[in-house]
């Protein structure tokens, strides 16, 4: 089975507008509330995969119950923290010459009781787990060395974590060696501070994670595909050109297809096949953390590994 993890979920909500001013009323027809946070678009995407998997996280208040109600109409498992909270709301509002605008909600605090309860529900997941993802954010109240503690705990057990998360919470994740982590290059610029301009400046600044600490390093360059390097050997990954309606959730996709090759055992090439055929194809589509799997089929023909060790 594989466990997603979200601590910091949300109810995404979208607004198709043509314009929008001050001190004036705009009627929308066109707009859908949606459950989100990058790990719950991992559990979409490994559902409509056919895997069986849990959600942990922390859920709470009215837009909590939407979420919870909302993946078991997907006949999804979960096994969410009740927070007293409530769940945060990402709203976007996406105009109709294209360009979009957001407002993120801060997300509501969590209290010292509802951690514990989180730790005690994940704990029993990894007793169930061969994979655990842990995706996105940190909530408020909780401890910015959290995701270290849950990789510890997942080691012990041998559960591998793919970790997918950015800035600090990356940086000091790492030090506990999760077995793989996806950074894009923005992230992988951020905490290494060297600036990508050739596959060998992510070459250096994979060396670099590997020093601090990671196992495996998946990173994702949107169009031009991947670079995967670390102890399952070094891979440049090269994608077809396709038709882009929303690249939004391609990463988390493409974790989702990780998780999945890593549950079936693949070989790392075949894995690294199936990834970028999720995040491919979840470009293709309009919604977020939406795949469609014949295309998935489909796209891993056309999809190139390359062996650069
Ligand atoms: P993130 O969403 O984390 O920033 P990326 O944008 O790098 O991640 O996307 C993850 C993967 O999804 C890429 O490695 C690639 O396989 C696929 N992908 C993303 N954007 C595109 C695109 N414009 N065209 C084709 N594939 C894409």
């Amino acid at each position: 089975m594989i466990t997603t993890v979200t601590l910091n979920t949300s109810v995404d909500r979208r607004y198709i507008l043509k314009d929008i001013c001050k001190d004036e009323i705009f009627r929308c027809e066109d707009y859908s509330y949606t459950p989100g946070g990058k790990g719950i678009n991992v559990s979409r995407v490994l559902n409509q995969l056919n895997v069986k998997l849990t959600c942990l996280g922390f859920v709470g208040g009215f837009s909590g119950g939407f979420i919870e109600e909302q993946l078991k109409l997907l006949k999804i498992d979960t096994n969410f923290t009740k927070i007293n909270g409530e769940t945060r709301t990402c709203i976007g509002i996406i105009f109709e010459d294209g360009s979009q605008s957001e407002i993120l909600e801060k997300g509501p605090e969590i209290s010292k009781k509802e951690i514990d309860d989180f730790i005690e529900k994940y704990k029993a997941a990894l007793e169930k787990s061969k994979i655990i993802t842990i995706s996105g954010s940190i909530p408020k109240g909780v401890s910015s060395d959290i995701y270290r503690h849950l990789i510890e705990l997942a080691n012990k057990m041998d559960v591998k974590v793919i970790l997918d998360t950015s800035g600090y919470s990356l940086i000091d994740g790492i030090k506990a060696s999760p077995y793989l982590i996806k950074p894009n290059k923005d992230e992988l610029e951020a905490i290494t501070k060297i600036k990508i301009n050739s596959n060998n400046d992510i070459i250096r600044a994979c060396k670099d994670l590997m020093n601090m600490g990671a196992k495996n390093i998946a990173v994702s360059l949107g169009k031009d595909g991947m670079i995967f390097f670390g102890n399952e050997g070094k891979f440049k990954v090269r994608i077809p050109k396709i038709k882009v309606l929303n690249t939004v959730g391609s990463g988390d996709s493409t974790v989702a297809g990780f998780a999945l090759g890593l549950l079936k055992k693949s070989d790392i090439e075949d894995i690294l096949k199936l990834a970028n055929a999720c995040g491919i194809s979840n470009a293709m589509e309009k919604e977020t953390g939406k795949i469609n799997v014949s295309i998935v089929k489909d796209l891993i023909d056309s999809i190139e590994v390359f062996d650069i060790s």
